[in-house]
């Protein structure tokens, strides 16, 4: 770290600040819990790539491994490392397999690659094999999504001649669903019906098909291990239920001013927004620079203890405004914490209106909140 960056670190801990992250553990715990009530017999693994889907792996691992987890997904091998050096010491498995780390990298932080091609098999099984020991490895074949993972030719050859997997141990064959979080979606089945064809061919191993989507999808997507992320985080995967899981995420801004405007008054750049009658305008620290989309100006509201207010105007880098005018004149004053996304305004509804994804909101926060694990 630069003594730049020290610095505004440093700021950012200090009061006051205008945007602030609560990430809920006991939450998180429970909608841990929740899930592995959900799959059963078959263990539940964390996903905690992208740094726990933005929100700070190295703080989320600790209270997952207090639920019981004992498996954890990251993408890229340095994010296993970076949960390695915060202590963790539970199986980390690399989604990103051997496409650019080398296997003596993954085995120095005792890292577990996906592989994901037959050349990654090949290269893990040499290694091992030059050091006298078995290593353990999942392999990832695909099904129906055309991604990462081997391609149905290279799945031929290893079905053929299960002697390229000298040298390692398959934790479990795995898979990854398209279309997960559409649950009458024909993709699902037609993928679930793959992966079942393609054990009846493979070495009797451990199956690994589900993500927050598939768990969803019932027991026979659930196989013996099953790999949640942004389930964890009490967002819906899609349009299934979860109303028993909690909001983990609780973003806010600070109210720097209140002001009335008199009818006529425009807010903002463009001056798109133009008050119709007397009205009470809160201004709010966060913007666009902050993760939040620009173009909810005009569509999302925010939460005032519990209540709702519109966004008005055009979003700028670092503020947004707020039309008071329908809520108890002396329910908020400057000063105050807005609440941006949490559960009055939830992740998925924000995510919806932009046009994206739960997973996409969570990642795109960005550093000037002052974050805080409760
Ligand atoms: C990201 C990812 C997951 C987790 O998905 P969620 O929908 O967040 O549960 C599981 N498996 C793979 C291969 C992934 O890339």
């Amino acid at each position: 770290m630069n003594p730049i960056e020290k610095s505004t670190t440093k700021l950012i801990e200090l009061d006051p600040n205008t945007a602030r992250l609560t990430v809920d553990l006991s939450a998180l715990k429970t909608n841990f819990l929740l899930l592995n009530e959900m799959t059963g017999d078959a263990r539940l693994a964390a996903v905690v790539k992208a740094d726990g889907y933005g929100l700070g792996a190295a703080r989320l691992a600790p209270p997952l491994v207090e639920a019981g987890c004992d498996l954890f997904f990251v993408a890229r091998a340095h994010e296993g490392a970076a949960l390695r050096d915060a202590g963790i010491s539970q199986d980390i498995f690399i989604l990103d397999g051997l496409a650019v780390a080398e296997p003596e990298q993954l085995h120095r932080y005792n890292l577990t690659p996906c592989l994901n091609r037959l050349a990654e098999i090949e290269r893990w099984g040499a290694y091992a094999q030059a050091q006298g020991i078995k290593l353990s490895a999942a392999v990832h074949f695909d099904t129906g999504i055309s991604r990462l993972a081997m391609p149905l030719a290279e799945f031929e050859t290893m079905a053929g001649d299960p002697s390229c997997l000298n040298g390692i141990d398959v934790a479990f064959w795995m898979s990854h669903l398209a279309c997960a979080d559409a649950p009458s979606h024909p993709q699902n089945a037609k993928q679930l019906n793959r992966f079942k064809a393609a054990l009846a061919r493979l070495p009797a191993a451990k199956a690994c098909l589900a993500n927050s989507g598939g768990i969803f999808l019932g027991k026979d997507y659930h196989f013996d291990v099953c790999r949640t992320g942004i389930a964890l985080f009490g967002c819906r995967p899609g349009k299934l239920k979860s109303e028993r899981l909690s909001a983990v995420v609780l973003a806010e801004a600070r109210v720097l001013q209140v002001r009335d405007i008199p009818a006529g008054t425009t807010v903002g750049y463009g001056a798109t927004w133009e008050a119709k009658r007397p009205s009470r305008i809160a201004t709010m620290g966060l913007g666009y620079a902050d993760g939040y989309p620009r173009h909810l100006g005009g569509l999302a509201d925010v939460g005032f203890k519990g209540q709702r207010a519109p966004i008005i105007g055009r979003i700028s880098m670092d503020l947004l405004m707020a039309d008071l005018t329908d809520l108890p004149p002396d329910l908020v004053s400057a000063g105050d914490w807005a609440e941006i996304m949490g559960e009055t305004v939830r992740a998925e509804e924000l995510a919806a209106m932009a046009g994206t994804i739960p997973y996409e909101m969570l990642t795109s926060l960005g550093r000037r909140y002052r974050r805080q694990y409760a």
